[in-house]
């Protein structure tokens, strides 16, 4: 029985930074849950699969070809679709909804399902995502959901881009949280919520430095 952590909560909450922290720290394996959307997503409009054509979708999540590797200095993962590298693209708030849009068809989910499971191997996994802690891990050792304000995440994600010199609108950004967090918490299949036995964390006042001490202690007890 591996030990798994898991950190779910919405867009931008900071859940994948901090998973990667703990990830490092602990020497455990990883699991960006969401990539695995997104990968989905761009082998569809790859292949000009149709996005309302539900067994088509599910045939490519459950072949989708991908192998994630470590990447070099400075990076955590190199992914490779199909052969090619996948670029900045797969972190594009277009991508991003599209990945939504189709994490809402229960037969992608399934053909996800065991996939994710398979990346709880020795000596650790953390799994960071919508439903790590509700659906995919139940049994995992450490449940944290992570949220912020729409208007702290939206804040967070404007200096992320505009460090990459990116000026975004903040309204374009609140409003594109604001949908994605709709469509991810009113779902039939999954919808985001908190793991009965999760620890709720609210980020909005919390740096992510704050945010992994206090993981890292929920870990250590
Ligand atoms: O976390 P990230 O923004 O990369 O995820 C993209 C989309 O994939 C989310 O908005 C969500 O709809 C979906 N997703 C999911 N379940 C997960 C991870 C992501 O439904 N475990």
């Amino acid at each position: 029985n591996v030990p798994v952590v898991t950190i779910d909560g919405p867009s931008g909450s900071g859940k994948g930074t901090v998973a990667a922290l703990l990830a490092k720290e602990f020497d455990w394996h990883l699991l960006d849950s969401g990539a695995l959307y997104r990968l989905t997503a761009l082998a569809a409009m790859n292949h000009d699969v149709d996005f309302s054509d539900e067994k088509s979708l599910e045939v490519l999540a459950g072949h989708l070809d991908v192998q994630f590797e470590p990447g070099g200095e400075g990076e955590t993962l190199k992914i490779i679709l199909e052969g090619e590298r996948v670029g900045a693209n797969l972190r594009t708030e277009e991508v991003g909804a599209k990945a939504s849009q189709i994490a809402a068809l229960p037969g992608v989910r399934k053909a996800l399902l065991q996939r994710q499971q398979d990346f709880a191997e020795a000596p650790g996994l953390v799994a960071d995502g919508r439903d790590m802690g509700t659906v995919v891990f139940p049994q995992a050792n450490v449940k944290v959901y992570l949220t912020a304000s729409a208007e702290e995440r939206a804040k967070r994600r404007q200096n992320q881009l505009q460090q990459k010199g990116i000026d975004a609108s903040f309204d374009q950004l609140l409003g594109d949280i604001i949908a994605r967090d709709d469509r991810d918490m009113n779902r039939d299949v999954a919808p985001l919520k908190p793991a009965d036995d999760a620890i709720v964390l609210d980020s909005t006042r919390l740096s992510i430095q704050e945010v992994f001490s206090r993981v890292v202690d929920v870990m250590r007890q």
